[in-house]
C-alpha cells in the first residue's frame, strides 16, 4: 500500500494540523545538526494517546515503517529517516498534566521539553533531577527511550531512576498503561523498565510519571585543576566521603577540550592536563558553603589540586557550566564522530592514552577532545579528522571501541546505539543476550515496523 493512502486514511483522524507533507517539511531535519536532512515525505503528529495509537494502528496494517521523532538532539542517528519511512513526532504531545506536591510526582505526555519541566518543578518547590546540554530541545519521551544521563547522574542516577510510571503505545496501536505512580511495586514484571533505553524500537512513549525531589536550597559550584589523573580520582572520592551526600556532578575537561571552550578567557590558567566542574546541592546554605570551601582546602593542603575557582555568583556558576556543554565548539571544527564510552575509572587515564596513540598512528592529523561525566565512569570522546582523513572514520571507531573489549567497558554510556554504533554492540553484549533484546523485538512488532535496524539489525 502505498504512503499516499495511509495520510488518506489518517488525515481524518488526526485533522490537517497532524499532517505535514510538500512544502510544509522544507524546514524540518532529523537531527540537530544541519547534515541531517528529512528524507521522509510524512510527519505525523498525533495529540492525544487515542490519536497516537490510531496512527499506528494503521501504519501497521499498511506495514509502513515507522521512525519516531522526540526533540531531535540525539546522538546516535536514531531519528534519521529514509525516503520510505514515515515519521510519527510526539511534538503534539505537550501537556504537563499534574504535578502532585504531596506525592512529588509530575504526570506529563512525552513531548514535553525537559526545560519546561524542570520549569514547572521548581515553581512548586521541587526538582525534576535530570539535566543535561539538549535540556531546552530533548524531550522526557526522547530522555526516556534513550534513559538520557546527563549531569546529576551521580546522585540521582539515570533516566530510569526518575521514571515511576509509563504509558506506551505498541506497534499494532495497543496502549500499555503502566502509569504507577507509587515509589514500590513488585506486582509482576515492572514493564516500564523494557521500553526505558530501547530508543523506540519496542513502542512509542506517549505519557510518564516522574519522580521529583525537593528543591535544593544551596548550590555550591567550584572549577578546580588537577595536574595528575590519580589526583581525579582522589577528589572524587574525597567529595563523595566529606560533602555529606551532597556530591551532584563531577565533570572532567581534558586540557585541550578546555582549551577550546574557555577561550581568551579562561577562569583558570588553561595549562593543567585536567579540569573539573564540580557541584553540590543540599539544603542548608550556610552549612552546606562552610563545608565546601573547607573540603575543597583539605584537598588543596592534601596536594590533590593545582589551582581552584569557587563560584560566587549565578552568573560565574552559568559561565562554568556553559564552558563544560560548549561542544558545539567542536562541531564547529568541522565533520567530527563524537563517542560516549564507559568504563572502570581506574582505567580511563590508560585507556585516554591508547585512544590518542592509536588515533596518532591510524589518522596522524586528527584531533581529539576528551570530556564527560567522569563521576558516573561515562567519557566523551568528540575526534575530527583531518579534510584528507575524513574516509578513515572507520579507523577512528576502531581506536575508541577495540580497547574496550579488554576492560569490559560500553561502547555507550548514555546516548544509546541507534544506527550509528551497532556494528559494535557485540563489544559491551553477549550473543545471547543480543538474541534476547532480537526475540523481545519481534514479539512486540512481528512487522518490525517501530524504529527497525536502530540498535541491532
Ligand atoms: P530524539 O533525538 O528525538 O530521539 C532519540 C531516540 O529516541 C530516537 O531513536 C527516537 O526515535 C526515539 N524516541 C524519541 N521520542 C520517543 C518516544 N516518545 N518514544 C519512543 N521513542 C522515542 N544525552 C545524555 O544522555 N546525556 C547528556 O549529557 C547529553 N548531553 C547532550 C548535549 C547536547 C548539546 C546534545 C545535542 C545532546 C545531548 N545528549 C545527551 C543527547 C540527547 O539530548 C539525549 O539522547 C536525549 O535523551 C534525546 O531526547 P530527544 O527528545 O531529543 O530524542
Amino acid at each position: 500500500m502505498s504512503i499516499d493512502a495511509l495520510i488518506a486514511d489518517l488525515t481524518p483522524i488526526l485533522g490537517p494540523e497532524g499532517v505535514l507533507t510538500g512544502e510544509q517539511l522544507a524546514s524540518r531535519q532529523s537531527g540537530v545538526w544541519a547534515s541531517q536532512e528529512i528524507k521522509a515525505s510524512v510527519i505525523f503528529r498525533p495529540s492525544s494517546t487515542k490519536e497516537l495509537s490510531q496512527t499506528l494502528k494503521s501504519c501497521n496494517l499498511f506495514g509502513q515503517q515507522v521512525v519516531v521523532h522526540g526533540g531531535l538532539t540525539g546522538l546516535v542517528s536514531g531519528a534519521l529517516t529514509r525516503s520510505d519511512d514515515v515519521v510519527i513526532s510526539t511534538e503534539r504531545l505537550n501537556q504537563i498534566e499534574k504535578i502532585s506536591v504531596d506525592d512529588r510526582t509530575m504526570r506529563l505526555q512525552a513531548g514535553v521539553r525537559l526545560e519546561s519541566a524542570q520549569v514547572a518543578a521548581k515553581k512548586r518547590g521541587l526538582m525534576l533531577p535530570l539535566d543535561l546540554g539538549a535540556r531546552g530541545s530533548c524531550t522526557l519521551g526522547g530522555n526516556a527511550a534513550t534513559n538520557a544521563g546527563g549531569h546529576q547522574v551521580i546522585r540521582y542516577g539515570m533516566m530510569r531512576e526518575s521514571i515511576l510510571g509509563l504509558e506506551v503505545v505498541l506497534a499494532d496501536g495497543t496502549i500499555i498503561d503502566s502509569m504507577n505512580s507509587m515509589l514500590k511495586n513488585n506486582a509482576g514484571y515492572d514493564l516500564k523498565h523494557l521500553f526505558i533505553g530501547s530508543e523506540g524500537t519496542l513502542g512509542i512513549i506517549s505519557r510518564l510519571i516522574l519522580r521529583l525531589r525537593p528543591e535544593s536550597l544551596s548550590q555550591e559550584t567550584a572549577l578546580l585543576a588537577c595536574t595528575d589523573f590519580s589526583h581525579v580520582i582522589a577528589l572524587l572520592n574525597r567529595f563523595d566521603r566529606s560533602l555529606g551526600g551532597t556530591l551532584t556532578a563531577f565533570e572532567v575537561m581534558w586540557k585541550n577540550f578546555y582549551q577550546l571552550v574557555a577561550n581568551s578567557t579562561p577562569p583558570l590558567a588553561d595549562k593543567f592536563p585536567f579540569y573539573i566542574l564540580m557541584e553540590a546541592l543540599g539544603n542548608d546554605p550556610e552549612v552546606d558553603r562552610e563545608r565546601f570551601i573547607r573540603v575543597i582546602s583539605q584537598a588543596e593542603e592534601a596536594g590533590e589540586l593545582a589551582d581552584a575557582v569557587i563560584v560566587k555568583s549565578g552568573a560565574e556558576r552559568d559561565r562554568l557550566w556553559q564552558l563544560r556543554d560548549g561542544v558545539d565548539k567542536i562541531v564547529d571544527l568541522g565533520p567530527s564522530k563524537v563517542f560516549d564510552v564507559s568504563l572502570p575509572l581506574s582505567e580511563m587515564d590508560q585507556y585516554v592514552i591508547e585512544v590518542k596513540q592509536r588515533l596518532k598512528s591510524a589518522l596522524p592529523k586528527s584531533l581529539c577532545f576528551v570530556f564527560g561525566h567522569v563521576g558516573d565512569g561515562n567519557l566523551h570522546l568528540v575526534c575530527v579528522p583531518n579534510q584528507e582523513e575524513l574516509k578513515a572514520f572507520r579507523e577512528v571507531e576502531k581506536a575508541v571501541y577495540n580497547p574496550l573489549a579488554n576492560l569490559r567497558g560500553s561502547i555507550s554510556g548514555e546516548h544509546g546505539i541507534g544506527l550509528e554504533k551497532k556494528d559494535w554492540l557485540s563489544i559491551s553484549r553477549t550473543n545471547d543476550e543480543i538474541q534476547l533484546m532480537r526475540l523481545l523485538k519481534t514479539s512486540l512488532d512481528p512487522q518490525g515496523i517501530l524504529n527497525s535496524g536502530r540498535i541491532f539489525d
